[in-house]
């Protein structure tokens, strides 16, 4: 085990503990997989973590200064003339709060008394006082970026969520939505220290009905004492299961022994790492 990854975690962070609250993610996670989401929120077992996107953190700062002159000038970002859209960045007394990974717009959501929180990218207002979520998005593909493809789901139930979250704080909230999406192109002829990027602005249509249902569905969940089943697109139950039902009948057999990862015998690495 790596040093950055501790599986278990305090009780404090899981369901029922003064740290714990449904963030964006965790609602995400509960879509992709109710079984993943009932150990990492009710048993305190979380996956381990990705390998961070730091490049698309620098862009997320970047982007975040830039619209940020416009916020304080009140004006319209250049995209944002470029793409006809009626609006500027949103000045708001917390919008940095907003933007904190660990504040984010929060809810307490009464039929549950959980609390929901999000931390959106930024948001902008039109003349009407209606506010639109914004996000920004950092790739880098051949051809146009579009929110075709299905793991992008994932990205309109942010957007959703977002919109959901600030609705519940009593902003009026347009249903449109933009990401902002930056895409470094790859067809020059050398690096030079530098990346080119094309970005484009995405007007994306939510619907945050979906929302209510899940979180009563996500609250069914956590209070129940057995654990859902695992999600259909997911190989990782099938193999840790494989796996360990493969080890115990080793180990049952005595072919081979589990042996402490600080035991193991350099002359004789085979048999070595612990096995559960
Ligand atoms: S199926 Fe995949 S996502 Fe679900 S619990 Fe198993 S490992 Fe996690």
């Amino acid at each position: 085990m790596s040093q950055y990854y501790n599986p278990k975690r305090g009780a404090a962070w899981n369901y029922g503990g003064k740290n714990w609250k449904l963030s964006r993610s965790k609602i995400d996670l509960f879509c992709e997989c109710p079984r993943c989401f009932y150990l990492d929120n009710k048993l305190g077992v979380k996956r381990p973590p990705g390998f961070p996107f730091n490049l698309n953190s620098a862009v997320d700062a970047l982007l975040k200064k830039e619209f940020d002159v416009h916020r304080k000038a009140k004006t319209r970002h250049p995209l944002m003339e470029e793409y006809k859209i009626n609006a500027i960045p949103f000045a708001h007394k917390d919008i940095d709060t907003w933007r904190e990974n660990f504040e984010g717009v929060r809810v307490h959501h009464k039929p549950t008394g959980m609390i929901i929180s999000g931390a959106i990218d930024d948001v902008w207002v039109g003349d009407n006082d209606e506010l639109y979520v914004v996000d920004y998005k950092a790739t880098s593909k051949d051809g146009e970026v579009t929110l075709d493809a299905e793991w992008q789901d994932g990205y309109k139930r942010q957007m959703e969520v977002y919109q959901w979250l600030l609705r519940q704080n009593g902003f009026k909230v347009s249903d449109t939505g933009y990401f902002v999406y930056a895409n470094a192109v790859k067809d020059l002829d050398e690096f030079n220290d530098q990346l080119i990027f094309k970005t484009k602005i995405i007007q994306y249509d939510g619907n945050d009905s979906w929302i209510e249902k899940t979180l009563g569905d996500i609250h069914t969940c956590l209070n129940d004492e057995r654990v859902p089943g695992s999600g259909d697109e997911c190989d990782y139950c099938p193999y840790r299961e494989t796996a360990g039902k493969t080890l115990q009948e080793k180990v049952l057999k005595k072919s081979i022994k589990p042996v402490s990862q600080k035991k193991v015998d350099k002359d004789n690495p085979s048999e070595t790492g612990s096995l559960f």
